[in-house]
Parts: structure tokens; C-alpha cells; sequence
């Protein structure tokens, strides 16, 4: 049999480069193996990569919204009409169940590119005016110039429709750094965008945070840094960014609150918890990870969701009804093992399932509940990034509330109730992006996503991050 053929090399200026740095390892999570080795970009190619974006920028940023908005469809039709192959790649370099990748992740990466097609087709205003006498004012929403978009290694192509879509749909052009983990799907995104847009448009480096993403955001040139990662990530860019006046659009981790009311359906948050928590392996800033169950219903929970979770069939990549994958790194599994043991160790906290790592090779580690929790609890403070949800008893909705508010992150909460008056008291109380009522992870390209808190600023999908990948400017002209 042939061996699969891996993408490798960066895309810059349309042309695909072997990188001139160091060679990093690629893993398959569910054996450890190398896939394929990436070379990084060099200093010169990360230049040439910026050379190439802004010399692309006149061009495209001239384009009519129609004739970017064409070109945005033709990118959603190759990413269905390559969808197999690239969900196969997703899947293998994340360890993530091929269904999830081709069945979840390639329509929905589709959508964006088609929601941008038409939202920039669509884009509402200020009205034009006269606001001094014998002037006539208007407003005009014009692109940045290139933007340096950074992504992590959860929903690596998808992250990378999150700051594509926008950014190129307004007119910017881009340098984008998929992790130095999961390039794979970029790689590959890149052949298959050359073939479509304009040379420079979006270029594609790769390699680490410190020797390539950190060089790029301190480009000069750069007018935009955009990141999806980690809170610690965010802070660095923002310093860098301070120092060369740069914008910056950050996506940061999460901690979400999953608020249950005495009166829920505790079959759907029972069922809501197993899908939501443990989605993706719990490497999602959404996950429903950090419960907080009335007294009326905490036993029950426990007992429904501990038994629920015992039956998630987790595997690799194309077995058989797999529900989920391992984690990303044995790093990353390492790290979630170390915040379980140390929640094991209290004496008010019960693992009631998993809390070992599990499988002979790759980076599994079981689908984890752990009850007891309280407030001041690591678990329940930390972003955990793993298949680990948490329950702490609340005495009241007041308290849930004040719990659920008491933490640093604030990108997505959800609450559970049959009681419509308490969910929209709750919701309007809540101090995240976004609160789901009844449901939890649901996302539409059509509504924004993106946190309060350390969770970061900044909006992806939606006609706000067209917003935020541009500027509002004003044209006056006397009479
Ligand atoms: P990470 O912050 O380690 O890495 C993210 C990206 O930033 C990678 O491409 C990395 O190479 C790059 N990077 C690291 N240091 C850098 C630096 N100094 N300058 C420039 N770039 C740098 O995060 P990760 O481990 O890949 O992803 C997991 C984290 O991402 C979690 O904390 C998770 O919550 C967060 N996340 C957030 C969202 C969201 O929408 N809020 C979505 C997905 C993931």
C-alpha cells in the first residue's frame, strides 16, 4: 500500500516552500506516532510571507464585496467538495472520531465561508448626513491591511475559517500559524487555496509560538494580531501588540458554568452534560464542565450523569461508534490527569468515574466526573481542557449565580430550567458571551462568539467580527 502523502510545506505568496527552520514532529494522539515532520518558517520566510500579504492588500481590499463574496463560495464549495480528505487529515493529526470531523466540523466549516459570502454583501451603516452645515458626512468600514491570525490545535481548520471567513470577506489579507501540533488541515487548506484566490491573500506559516508566532505579531506591518489560545498566549500577544499599536482580537480558554435549576429535565442535562462536556475530549473553551445542581436535584444528577459518562466509547479514529478520542498531546493528558489526582485528593470530592488515563498507546484518558466539588476547588476554578466536568451543590439560584460569575474566564454558560421567567433572569445576570438555555455548545455562523473576562474580546462568526476586522472611518466633504 502506498504511504498517505502528508502536506508539509507552507503556502507563501501562492507558492508552496519547504519551511527553512527547524523540523518539528507530527503525532497521530491515538498512537503516539510521527505522521510527518514540518519544517518551520524562517525569520526571511516569515518576512516573505508579509512581503506577499502586503502586496496582495491594494488589490483585494479594491475587490467589490461581490467579487469577494465569489470568491468566499468557491472556497465553501472546495471545502465540501475536499470535505472526506480533510475531515480524514483532521481527524488523524487531532485524534478526534472521523464522524465528528466530517459530520460536524466540514459543513459547519462550509457555512462560515458561506455566511461571509453573503454577510459582506449585507453590511448595514450609519446614515450619511449633513451634521455641520455645508458638510455632508458618512461613514465608511474599510479593511485593516494584513492580519496575523494564530490558531490552536483544538478545531484547527475550523479556528482557521473563524479568522479567515471575516478577515479576507472585509478585505484584509492574512498570515496565518495553525499550532505547531495540528498543521496538517492548514497545510493542505493552503494547496487547495492557491488554486483559488489571488497569490498573498492568505499565507500559511508554521512552527511555535516563540520563534514564529511571536516574530510575525512583531512585523511592523502586521495591523492585527488574532488568537485562539490559551489566556497566558493572549497576554503575551497583547504585550507585543501594545508595543507596536496593533489590534488585537483574543479568543481565550473558558471555564462554563452549566447552572441547574430544581425544576429541569434532567434527562436532556443529563444527556446535554455527556455530549457537551466530553465533546472533542472536552478540548473545546465551551465544554459544560463546571456544573452547578440545586438540592433537590444534586443526587440524582450525580448518579445519572456518572453513569451516562461511564458509557461514553471512546477509541480511535475510525472505530466503530467512537465516541471520543484522547487528548492532543501526552502532555495535555498528563496535565488533566495531574488536576483530577489533586481533586481526589480532598476529602469532599468523589471521582464517581474515570480519573485515570486509559489505552496500551496514544493519549486517552477517561471520561471523568467529579462530585463534591465546592467553590474554592481547583477543579472548579481551572480550565481543565479535558473530558472532566465537575458538580458543586448550590443552596439557591442566588448562589448559583454568584458562583457561576465568580471565576475568571466568561465565554459560555448555560442554564437549565423549565421555568422561562428564571432562565431570562439568569441570562441577563450572567457575565459571559454567551448563555444557552436548555442546551449548551450550540453555534450558528449567523450569532458572535467570543468572551468577556479573561476569556478575551473580540467576536468570531457573525457580522460583529466583520466589525472587528475593520475600521469605521469618516468621509466629510464641504459644499
Ligand atoms: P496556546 O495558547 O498554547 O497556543 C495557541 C496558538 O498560539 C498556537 O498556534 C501557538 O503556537 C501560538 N503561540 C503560543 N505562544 C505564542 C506567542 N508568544 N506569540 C504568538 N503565538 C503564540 O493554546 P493551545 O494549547 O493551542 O489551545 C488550547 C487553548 O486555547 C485553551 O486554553 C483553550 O481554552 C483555548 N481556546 C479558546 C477558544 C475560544 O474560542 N475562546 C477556542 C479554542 C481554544
Amino acid at each position: 500500500m502506498a504511504a498517505q502523502r502528508f502536506p508539509t510545506q507552507l503556502m507563501i505568496n501562492g507558492v508552496a516552500v519547504t519551511g527553512e527552520g527547524r523540523a518539528e514532529s507530527v503525532l497521530n494522539p491515538s498512537t503516539g506516532e510521527v505522521l510527518c515532520e514540518v519544517r518551520e518558517a524562517s525569520a526571511d520566510q516569515l518576512r516573505q510571507a508579509v512581503d506577499a500579504a502586503s502586496a496582495a492588500f491594494p488589490a483585494w481590499a479594491a475587490l467589490t464585496p461581490r467579487d469577494r463574496s465569489a470568491y468566499l463560495l468557491k472556497i465553501a464549495d472546495a471545502v465540501e467538495a475536499h470535505g472526506d480528505e480533510l475531515a480524514s487529515l483532521e481527524s488523524l493529526n487531532c485524534g478526534k472520531p472521523l464522524s465528528a470531523a466530517r459530520n460536524d466540523e466540514i459543513p459547519a466549516i462550509a457555512d462560515v465561508y458561506r455566511f461571509f459570502s453573503g454577510a459582506i454583501r449585507n453590511l448595514m451603516g450609519s446614515l450619511s448626513g449633513e451634521y455641520l452645515p455645508g458638510h455632508t458626512s458618512m461613514i465608511r468600514r474599510d479593511p485593516l491591511g494584513v492580519v496575523a491570525s494564530i490558531a490552536p490545535w483544538n478545531y484547527p481548520l475550523m479556528m482557521a475559517a473563524w479568522k479567515l471567513g471575516p478577515a479576507i470577506a472585509m478585505g484584509n489579507t492574512v498570515v496565518l500559524k495553525p499550532s505547531e501540533n495540528t498543521p496538517l488541515t492548514t497545510l493542505r487548506f493552503g494547496e487547495i487555496l492557491a488554486g483559488i484566490l489571488p497569490p498573498g491573500v492568505v499565507n500559511i506559516v508554521c512552527g511555535r509560538g516563540d520563534t514564529v508566532g511571536a516574530p510575525l505579531i512583531r512585523d511592523p506591518r502586521i495591523r492585527m494580531a488574532s488568537l485562539t489560545g490559551d489566556v497566558s498566549t493572549g497576554s503575551k500577544i497583547m504585550e507585543a501588540a501594545a508595543r507596536g499599536i496593533k489590534r488585537t482580537h483574543l479568543e481565550l480558554g473558558g471555564k462554563a458554568p452549566v447552572i441547574v435549576l430544581d425544576d429541569a429535565d434532567l434527562s436532556s442535562v443529563v444527556e446535554g452534560l455527556r455530549t457537551f462536556g466530553y465533546y472533542n475530549a472536552g478540548q473545546d473553551c465551551t465544554a459544560a464542565c463546571r456544573v452547578y445542581a440545586g438540592e433537590k436535584v444534586y443526587e440524582r444528577l450525580v448518579a445519572d450523569l456518572s453513569s451516562a459518562v461511564s458509557s461514553i466509547k471512546v477509541g480511535t479514529q475510525q472505530e466503530p461508534g467512537v465516541e471520543m478520542g484522547p487528548l492532543i498531546s501526552a502532555r495535555q493528558r498528563d496535565r488533566v490527569a495531574s488536576f483530577v489526582d489533586r481533586a481526589s485528593q480532598l476529602s469532599h470530592t468523589e471521582i464517581t468515574t474515570g480519573g485515570s488515563a486509559t489505552g496500551t498507546k496514544g493519549f486517552f484518558y477517561k471520561p471523568t466526573v467529579v462530585a463534591g466539588a465546592r467553590q474554592d476547588d481547583e477543579i472548579v476554578r481551572s480550565e481543565v481542557f479535558g473530558p472532566v466536568v465537575s458538580i458543586t451543590r448550590v443552596k439557591d439560584t442566588e448562589q448559583a449565580i454568584a458562583w457561576a460569575n465568580d471565576s475568571e474566564y466568561g465565554l459560555s454558560s448555560s442554564v437549565w430550567t423549565r421555568d422561562v421567567g428564571a432562565a431570562m433572569n439568569i441570562a441577563s445576570r450572567l457575565q459571559y458571551g454567551c448563555t444557552w438555555v436548555n442546551t449548551h455548545f450550540m453555534l450558528v455562523s449567523e450569532m458572535p462568539h467570543g468572551g468577556m473576562k479573561h476569556s478575551g474580546y473580540g467576536k468570531d462568526l457573525s457580522v460583529y467580527a466583520l466589525e472587528d476586522y475593520s475600521c469605521a472611518r469618516h468621509v466629510m466633504i464641504r459644499h
